[in-house]
């Protein structure tokens, strides 16, 4: 037996789980809690959060009266409160293989359909299932940081892909296959992206599922921003490759919808020539969910009327709000010297940009960065280091643009007030090279022309 007197005597008893620790050192949520805990409580201004992926308490980003609608009418029937069954009901499992199907050239069924809580326990769920003593996992750098989690909670060997700025941050192919080996289990591709907000193009897509068709992988295509699109190139959702290699496509009504909190994602099976039931993943899936969770019989009822009765003008709203604010956000940028945007995102609700810390006289890095960040200015960004890139950091410019616009003047305050003294003749060779405000070319050409040694080191450290 035990003696309670022994100081260590816990251990006696229980002994924490070290691979928990690991995964809340990688999450954002932990990293944001750092960094609030900078605030001064003394500053009389509004905190503007930018740290964050959630827009829903800003009244601009209210979801849809339809959504609210189907919930409504769900609970009132009071026919939902009982236990769904494992996998999600009938009818909310065909609505999303119906809503699905109508990009891709096949038709799914109920049956391809696991409704999860969110998104996150799609990946999970996927993860866990997939995974086998000795394997690994390819994940994109900069990436969701709940990707390296999972991993490492099912003892996995994290292989990281660069995405390459200079590429509209396309995945680095050529690194892909590199890595993989006869024990990986999959890739992950998050498109649109988080954290860069690339929008993949049909023709890489292809090339990204005939890269892991060649490795005999399958994909797991993260589509939680999928539709939320601003720029060039249209959504291509990784299923329509279905054929050529077996997708799991994961998603959730969290993002495009704006109801993070109503906890409604789910993992499809888009591999018509059934290379995966062959596997009997399908069943393995529901053997998970059958020790794991359900999300909320009432909103699983509310789907069906959310995907076919919401309109396209709601849609349209949130992407004509996204890009105005991304529009602001890409001028503002431009005019801080220390920070620069390579690639202008084309989705989702992110910019990430590159940090500069050769032009500031007294901030180490980018957690050093957005420390004093919160302490002096009340602004919260993510650090890159979070995200896998030292010196990089990532704003979210889905808020209100009255505070989008009072958070960048606060940082570009900031850097002014941290620049090393030699930004004056920097600013010179500015004029001297003809760089003229607003001019996005040119002022790209000069951010990276002083920034190449930092550049290369910390990115493909
Ligand atoms: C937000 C997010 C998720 C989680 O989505 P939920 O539906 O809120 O669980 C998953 N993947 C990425 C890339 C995300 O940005």
């Amino acid at each position: 037996m035990g003696s309670l007197n022994n100081v260590s005597a816990g251990k006696e008893f229980v002994r924490r789980n070290e691979k928990l620790k690991a995964s809340t050192d990688l999450s954002i949520s932990g990293t944001l809690d750092i960094i609030r805990s900078n605030l001064n409580v003394k500053d009389q201004r509004p905190t503007i959060p930018l740290g964050h992926g959630d827009p829903s308490p800003f009244a601009c980003f209210r979801t849809t009266h339809v959504a609210d609608d189907a919930l409504n009418i769900a609970v009132k029937t009071g026919k939902f409160n009982s236990y769904a069954p494992v996998g999600g009901i009938l009818p909310a499992r065909r609505s999303v293989a119906e809503y699905l199907s109508r990009d891709f050239p096949y038709t799914l069924s109920a049956d391809d359909v696991f409704l999860t809580s969110g998104c996150r326990q799609a990946i999970e769920v996927i993860i866990s299932v997939l995974s086998y003593p000795g394997a690994n996992i390819l994940i994109p750098k900069p990436g969701y940081p709940h990707y390296d989690a999972c991993a490492a909670a099912n003892n996995l060997e994290i292989r990281h892909f660069d995405l390459l700025p200079e590429k509209a941050w396309e995945i680095d192919l050529e690194a892909v296959e590199a890595l993989a080996d006869e024990n990986t289990l999959a890739i992950a591709v998050i498109n649109p992206g988080n954290p860069c907000g690339n929008v993949y193009s049909y023709e890489h897509l292809k090339k990204v599922a005939e890269t892991a068709k060649r490795l005999g992988i399958p994909v797991i295509a993260d589509e939680v921003y999928g539709h939320l699109t601003f720029g060039s190139n249209p959504f291509v959702p990784m299923g329509v490759f279905g054929s050529m290699v077996p997708v799991f496509t994961l998603g959730s009504i969290s993002k495009r919808w704006l109801v993070p909190g109503w906890r409604l994602g789910w993992i499809v099976i888009t591999d018509p020539n059934g290379f995966l039931k062959e596997a009997e993943i399908p069943s393995s899936i529901k053997q998970y969910l059958n020790m794991s969770n359900n999300p909320a019989s009432i909103i699983q009822a509310a789907v069906p009327h959310i995907l076919e009765n919401t309109k396209e003008e709601f849609f349209e709203n949130t992407i004509s709000l996204l890009r105005e604010a991304l529009d602001i956000c890409a001028d503002e940028i431009k005019e801080i010297t220390c920070i620069s945007l390579l690639h202008k995102p084309q989705g989702s609700m992110f910019v990430m940009v590159k940090l500069n810390t050769l032009l500031l006289k007294d901030i180490s890095d980018d957690l050093d960065f957005c420390n004093k960040l919160a302490k002096e200015e009340s602004v919260i960004i993510l650090p890159g280091i979070v995200l896998g890139v030292k010196n990089w950091l990532r704003i979210t410019f889905s808020i209100d643009l009255p505070s989008l616009k009072d958070a960048l003047s606060r940082i570009k305050s900031f850097c002014q007030r941290h620049a090393k003294p030699q930004n004056l003749k920097l600013d010179q060779r500015r004029t001297a090279t003809g760089y003229l405000p607003g001019s996005n070319l040119q002022s790209l050409e000069f951010h990276e022309a002083v920034d190449v040694e930092s550049k290369v080191k910390t990115f493909e450290s």
